[in-house]
């Protein structure tokens, strides 16, 4: 009941704000992508968290394949370009929502700032070289992902990047936070990343059986039939 009052003020919100209300590539509000989402890169030239990001997307790629889904994320298409520091901040300032459930509440209700519009795509990973803390975001009929600058901490540390990044996708395919510091979901209100993420060993953090569960559920064999 409450998912459905929720995706009811959503479509009504959505609808006041001049969106149109059909054709979003995902069934409903949180709930898993219908088609495999085309993802714009929008980094510096040779930006050293490219191949990070790479291996990210190949992890969560081959943890599909382990759960036997057809869902993969898509095609990548590369910008050498850059979102406003100014909108990345604001945005990221309003996103500190993500529950259990894997719903995200407030950062859906607002629209893309204008400069987005430039870019195509169902998924924009924005690598800036502002400071704000990485987010995942749900915004009109497209998902954000922004890493804030490298060079900051925690960033800095071993093996965080790739934990954070590989973290907000599992946002946009669905999955919420959880308490656990040794899984890769782990995250507010649990005061549990990203510094428990260091280790000198690079490897992605796991999930929980949960988050499979979720998974399972959100892209299930027949997904896309
Ligand atoms: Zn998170």
């Amino acid at each position: 009941m409450r998912r459905r009052q929720a995706t009811t003020l959503f479509v009504t919100v959505a609808m006041a704000a001049g969106f149109a209300a059909f054709g979003f590539p995902w069934s409903a509000l949180n709930e898993g992508w219908h088609r495999s989402p085309e993802i714009t890169v929008i980094s510096p030239a040779a930006d050293p968290r490219l191949p990070v990001l790479e291996e990210a997307l190949e992890f969560w790629n081959h943890t599909f394949a382990g759960l036997g889904t057809p869902f993969r994320l898509g095609t990548i298409h590369r910008v050498v370009d850059e979102l406003p520091d100014a909108d990345l901040q604001a945005l990221s300032g309003v996103t500190a929502g993500w529950f259990s459930d894997g719903m995200l509440r407030g950062a859906w209700l607002r629209q893309h700032p204008a400069p987005f519009d430039r870019f195509g795509g169902d998924l924009l990973i924005c690598l800036s070289s502002a400071k704000f803390i990485s987010f995942s975001s749900r915004i009109g009929n497209r998902r954000l992902i922004a890493i804030k600058n490298a060079q900051l901490e925690p960033l800095t540390m071993p093996n965080v990047l790739r934990n954070v990044i590989a973290h907000e996708l599992g946002h946009a395919i669905g999955l919420g936070h959880n308490s656990d510091p040794t899984t890769l979901m782990c995250g507010r209100p649990a005061p549990c990343r990203p510094n428990l993420y260091a280790s000198e060993t690079p490897h992605f953090f796991p999930l929980t059986e949960a988050d499979r569960d979720r998974l399972r559920r959100l892209y299930p064999a027949n997904w896309g039939r």
